[in-house]
Parts: C-alpha cells; sequence; structure tokens
C-alpha cells in the first residue's frame, strides 16, 4: 500500500516505517506494555515490592521475576483472546489509518491473509476505538446541518419525501478550521438538533445553518440552568437558491457530507442503518485527524490503552 503522495514529508509514515518499527509480535506486545506501564512493570501486585519482570517464553505474558505471577498487557484491549498474531492486528490499524476514504472488511481480508470473518471483526473492533461520543467542540464559529443516509430515495435529492421511510436523518457540526461530531438522531425535530447543540457546542459560539425550521430556536437556548446560552445564529435561505453570504454558509459540513457519501460509495457500496454511527465515527475521526497524515495510525494505537474494557 501506497501512502499518498500529497501527505507532508514530516506526516508520513511509510510502509518502512511500519516494518522497522514492528517487525514481529514481539515488538507489538512492547509496545502496548509500554503505554499501559509506562517505563515497565515495576510492581509486582502480588509481591507487593518493586520487581524485575520478563517475558513468558512466545506468551502475552510477563512474570515477576521472584514470585513468577503472571501480568497480561493485552487484557481488556481489543486484542485480549484474539488468535490473530498481534502484528497482524497493527497492520490492520496501519491500513485503516493511512488511507484516505477508508478501507473495507473485505480490504483487510485480502490485504493481511485472515478469512473474513476474522477480518470483519478485527474491522469492527478497530473501529469501535474511533468514536468520540462526547466530544465537545471548541468554536468559536459552527456550521450545522443534517442529511439523510441509508436507504433509497423514490426520487430527487435533498430532505426525503412521504415513501422515503428507510432514511435515516444525520445531523454534522462542524467548527471551521476544526473538527466534527456526527450523530444518527431518531428525528430532525427541534429537541433533537438543539439537543445535541447544547451537548457540543460551546456558549456564545456563531452557528451557521440553513432555513430549515428545526434550527429556528438556537440563538434563544437555554441551559439546564436557565441560562442564555448566547449562541449567535444565522441562515442561508438555500430555499432561495443562497448558499454563501460572506461568512454565512454551510460549506464545511457539506464538505464533510461529501466525504462522507463518497467514502460510502467508494469503499463500503452501502451502508446498513445498525452500523451507519459507526460509519460518521469512522469519517469523523479521519476528518479530525486530517492534519496529522498517515499517522493517524498512531492516534488509533494509542486508543488501544485508553480503551480498554
Ligand atoms: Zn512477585
Amino acid at each position: 500500500m501506497k501512502v499518498p503522495q500529497h501527505i507532508p514529508k514530516a506526516l508520513r509514515y511509510s510502509m518502512r516505517d511500519f516494518m522497522n518499527e514492528f517487525p514481529n509480535d514481539a515488538a507489538c506486545l512492547e509496545y502496548i506494555k509500554e503505554q499501559r506501564f509506562p517505563g515497565g512493570i515495576t510492581e509486582c501486585i502480588k509481591c507487593k515490592v518493586e520487581r524485575k519482570h520478563h517475558r513468558v517464553g512466545n506468551r502475552t505474558a510477563y512474570a515477576c521475576d521472584h514470585c513468577g505471577n503472571h501480568i497480561y498487557p493485552l487484557a481488556g484491549t481489543i486484542f485480549h483472546k484474539s488468535a490473530t498474531p498481534l502484528r497482524l492486528w497493527f497492520y490492520a490499524m496501519y491500513l485503516m489509518g493511512s488511507t484516505r476514504c477508508g478501507i473495507s472488511a473485505k480490504q483487510i481480508q485480502r490485504e493481511i491473509g485472515v478469512t473474513y470473518k476474522t477480518a470483519w471483526r478485527m474491522f469492527k473492533q478497530i473501529r469501535s476505538l474511533l468514536s468520540d461520543k462526547d466530544l465537545k467542540l471548541m468554536g468559536p464559529t459552527v456550521e450545522i446541518d443534517e442529511t439523510y443516509m441509508g436507504g433509497k430515495r423514490k426520487r430527487g435529492t435533498g430532505r426525503p419525501m412521504r415513501g422515503d421511510k428507510t432514511k435515516i436523518p444525520v445531523v454534522g457540526i462542524v467548527e471551521r478550521g476544526g473538527k466534527v461530531v456526527a450523530k444518527v438522531i431518531p428525528d430532525v425535530t427541534r429537541d433533537s438538533i438543539t439537543g445535541m447543540v447544547k451537548k457540543h457546542v460551546p456558549a456564545g459560539s456563531t452557528v451557521y445553518s440553513d432555513e430549515y425550521q428545526s434550527y429556528a430556536l438556537i440563538g434563544r437556548l437555554y441551559d439546564d440552568n436557565g441560562k442564555i446560552l448566547g449562541y449567535k445564529h444565522d441562515t442561508v435561505k438555500h430555499g432561495a437558491d443562497e448558499f454563501v453570504r460572506g461568512e454565512v454558509h454551510t460549506n464545511s459540513v457539506e464538505g464533510f457530507w461529501a466525504l462522507v457519501k463518497n467514502g460510502v460509495r467508494g469503499v463500503y457500496h452501502q451502508v446498513s442503518p445498525a452500523y451507519l454511527q459507526n460509519y460518521l465515527n469512522e469519517y469523523a475521526f479521519r476528518y479530525n485527524h486530517r492534519f496529522e497524515g498517515n499517522k493517524q495510525f498512531k492516534r488509533i494505537l494509542e486508543r488501544v490503552s485508553e480503551r480498554t474494557a
């Protein structure tokens, strides 16, 4: 797999870099151990004093030099109890963190030579590391927009019409020059949408949207303590063919939807409603780390220890 050429050199992490840093399973295990026990395993939980530990044969364990008590750095991680060699997991993560629009379980199956079932499981586990459910945006200027995914429209584009029941509404909020939050929501009522704004957008931010009525009260929202949130809200009148009025536009969030939809079309072909949020998480992660080149792989790796069960 080639590293895309548009990535600046400092942000490239090539296949060769990967092979040098992770030449075998032991190097991968050592990496996870170092993540979870920075500076090494220094204390034995059984002896309750400082003890040296050594790697146990070819098991994923380290043992106390004195009493032999085992420590398993992979316990609670996505690798726990997997029969797939650790380096193949790392390689799958490398692939997922190195492509611009994602990679499917099918491609993982082909690239690393495991069964589809295994590839799908790895894919799902790795993707679980990419979610940022409670991400609070920084503001000060955000754009909000909703779109519909996963099902077929009877005709045309845009908001669903009667008979388009299988379409699922998703809402995205992008801070200009920064991050995105994208969520599947049960409906596009004012309550659903304002709930999301209150959760993710800091008070006092400027919020741009189109003129859809569910956005209408954003400028007059209160927090749970009855304090006005002070959002400055302005809209573009898409209905009147107005798409940009100076600073007022939703181009960033629409750009994000284009990425997601292209990805789904090109990589996954279709998306089942049950997995839609996972797809959104993956694309949001990629968008939020877009300035890190394919060092995104390292970000994914960092999350292994942060997200232990
Ligand atoms: Zn011990």
